[in-house]
């Protein structure tokens, strides 16, 4: 397939995100307003953007760790094996945990994720994720907080790439192939 012949239709604004991420803020740090021990763990790469402006909209102190699964590589496909590629650095026993996801889509690398760090007992974990493709499901799993729900669209920009291109964009669109 050839890879540049695409156009990008913007989903979500970059004004509409940053409204949508200082309200899931609030309401994560209502949530967590008793905690000296959160962690939030971003799982790159997609999420890097989405994880930098959510910290810094949190009232609460935290701590930050990346966690990296497999991903779709250069394909458009899912995966139902997920592969842990970078591990945390720190223990989470005890800790309170925030997971930073971009998109829930099939849901199986989110299940495995909370299924991996569950195992490692943390006092509490909650999921929040940016996206929501809930018509995608293959697993039985649901982000605590979610952005925004979208259709079965295949989508880039804030930290979300379409091979490794267009994380850099400020907003979210949809990619569309043009034929020749
Ligand atoms: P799942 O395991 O839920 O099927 O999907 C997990 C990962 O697939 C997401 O975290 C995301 O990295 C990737 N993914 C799912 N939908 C999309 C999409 O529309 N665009 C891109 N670039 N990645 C996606
Ligand atoms: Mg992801
Ligand atoms: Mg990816």
């Amino acid at each position: 397939m050839d890879h540049n012949n695409y156009v990008i239709d913007q989903l979500i604004s970059a004004k509409s995100i940053a409204a949508r991420v200082e309200a899931l803020a609030d309401t994560i740090s209502e949530h967590f307003h008793d905690t000296d021990k959160l962690v939030v763990v971003g799982l790159l790469r997609g999420s890097f953007v989405f994880i930098a402006d959510l910290v810094r909209e949190l009232d609460l102190p935290c701590e930050v760790d990346f966690l990296e699964t497999s991903s779709y590589g250069n394909s458009m496909q899912s995966s139902k094996e997920v592969r842990i590629l970078k591990d945390l650095r720190g223990e989470i026993e005890g800790r309170d945990i925030l997971v930073v996801e971009d998109i829930v889509d099939t849901g199986h690398t989110l299940k495995h994720v909370i299924g991996l760090l569950q195992s490692r007992n943390p006092a509490r974990l909650e999921v929040c994720a940016l996206l929501d493709k809930p018509s995608r499901r293959e697993v039985d799993v649901k982000a605590t907080w979610t952005g925004f729900e979208i259709p079965d669209e295949f989508v880039v920009g804030y930290g979300i790439d379409y091979a490794q291109r267009n994380r850099n964009l400020g907003y979210i669109g949809s990619v569309r192939f043009i034929q020749d």
